[in-house]
């Protein structure tokens, strides 16, 4: 019975061959045998793309150095990313949320140190680990390496003098409110040959020049003319800067806060303090100091626990 149901097979087989014809037979098999590859290579894959995506989802770090410790514990997952960064005294902790390609960043802060003329001065301000921002005097005849010294930074401004109500002891070419416009133009042209890489300058002393409405106007539209940018170091409320500026639609970068009225270490780092709750205000703030060594030491250990803002140069505002 079963020899009789193998042989119907055998020739219901035949017959199916005989019909389809054996070439066809074999393209159908071969066609077969491709979907399955084809399906296999398509598996692996998808298999390896949900593999990356499960690696990229959670990376934790321990890293271990001497005396410091870096913990970085990333998670990316609702597309947040949380750093926690311990390194010797100093943590760091950023919170970084992306969604919608929108990143939260840190305010940031700008610090001027003013009146650097010397080279000590400048290598202090070096020795701070953080992006501060020096505005050399223009070079006198005393001291007339400040346009050098200016070569050895990253980025730097010019501290230019403006006549001032009083001030004892003025520097040599300071603008004055009756300096005609030609005139300060060319003191600015001579400036900016002296110090070819500085375009922003702000104002050493000037609560007089500052103060006056036309003077400041026919100041800002040389500036313009030679492509230079003012800060206005604020030196008395009265300036007419971001009168002039609104008028012209132009933006103002101003001094918030000055560090070191009072020169002692303790009040100076009230005052950074006072810089920084300003940046958080309204995400940017400028903060001017001068290179005294109490500066110097307040701004170093504020470097050690900088967290709150980013230290930015002036042009990154
Ligand atoms: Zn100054």
């Amino acid at each position: 019975m079963a020899s009789y149901k193998k042989k119907k097979f055998i020739v219901k087989h035949k017959k199916i061959r005989k019909k389809i014809g054996v070439k066809k037979i074999h393209i159908i098999t071969a066609a077969i045998l491709m979907i399955c590859i084809l399906a296999a290579v398509l598996f692996c894959i998808v298999y390896f793309l949900k593999n990356e995506t499960t690696r990229h989802s959670v990376v934790t770090k321990n890293i271990t150095t001497d005396n410091t410790t870096l913990e970085n514990n990333m998670t990316i997952s609702n597309v947040t990313l949380e750093s926690n960064i311990t390194t010797d005294n100093t943590t760091i902790d950023n919170q970084t949320t992306q969604s919608n390609h929108t990143v939260l960043v840190k305010p940031k802060l700008a610090i001027i140190i003013d009146d650097v003329t010397f080279e000590r001065q400048l290598n202090d301000i070096l020795s701070i680990p953080l992006k501060i921002t020096p505005s050399f005097l223009p070079p006198t005849i005393k001291t007339n390496f400040s346009a050098k010294l200016a070569k050895r930074t990253e980025f730097h401004m010019v501290h230019l003098p403006l006549e001032a109500m009083s001030f004892k002891n003025p520097e040599e070419a300071t603008l004055l409110v009756d300096d005609s416009y030609d005139i300060i133009l060319q003191k600015l042209k001579m400036l900016k040959a002296q110090f070819p890489h500085a375009i922003y300058y702000n104002n050493h002393t000037g609560s007089k020049f500052t103060a006056d409405f036309d003077a400041m106007e026919r100041l800002l539209k040389a500036m313009d003319e030679v492509g230079l940018i003012f800060i206005d170091s604020r030196t008395t409320a009265d300036t007419k800067a971001p009168k002039i500026a609104k008028k012209e639609g132009k933006r103002l970068l101003q001094r918030d806060v000055f560090l070191d009225n009072v020169i002692e270490k303790e009040a100076i780092k009230k005052q950074i303090l006072l810089a920084i709750s300003k940046a958080k205000e309204r995400n940017f703030a400028i903060a001017i100091g001068h290179p005294h060594k109490e500066t110097i030491a307040a701004l170093k250990e504020f470097a050690k626990e900088c967290d709150e803002v980013e230290v930015v140069y002036i042009k990154d505002l």
